[in-house]
């Protein structure tokens, strides 16, 4: 495969797992209006999450498919491994902030007179001023 069309081809499929993920994220929202505003939330980073482990999978193998091309001795272009590596770096930084934003919606509760969601370590309803 010559080096341009390689390079187009890696162009392609970074195009087609974004646009994959704004599909999913599509999905999501629209199953969300029946549910709870939170449960929402948590199930919109799990599936975002759950996304783009799947598209750094990919990108994993693709590398690894490169590298033993260059084993057989092919010529791969090494732009195209750095922009594989660098959209493995980038997905890896978003599904850290996803985790910790999944986390900080996990340590909030429910206050049991409004429903409202409350800090986990506030006393009472900072809604209602129920006990919680
Ligand atoms: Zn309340």
């Amino acid at each position: 495969m010559d080096k341009n069309n390689f390079f187009e081809k890696a162009k392609v499929s970074a195009e087609i797992l974004s646009a994959r993920t704004g599909v999913t994220a599509a999905k999501a929202a629209d199953a969300a209006g029946k549910t709870a505003a939170s449960v929402l939330s948590a199930t919109k980073l799990n599936l975002q999450i759950f996304d783009l482990n799947t598209e750094v999978e990919i990108l994993y193998k693709e590398i690894g498919k490169m590298v033993h091309s260059e084993h057989l001795g092919k010529e791969e272009d090494p732009a195209v491994l750095q922009i594989k590596l660098q959209l493995i770096d980038e997905k890896l930084q978003k599904i850290s902030e996803l985790q910790e934003q999944l986390h900080a919606e996990r340590s909030e509760v429910f206050c049991p007179n409004c429903g409202k969601q409350c800090k986990k370590d506030d006393a009472f309803c900072s809604h209602c001023g129920a006990q919680l």
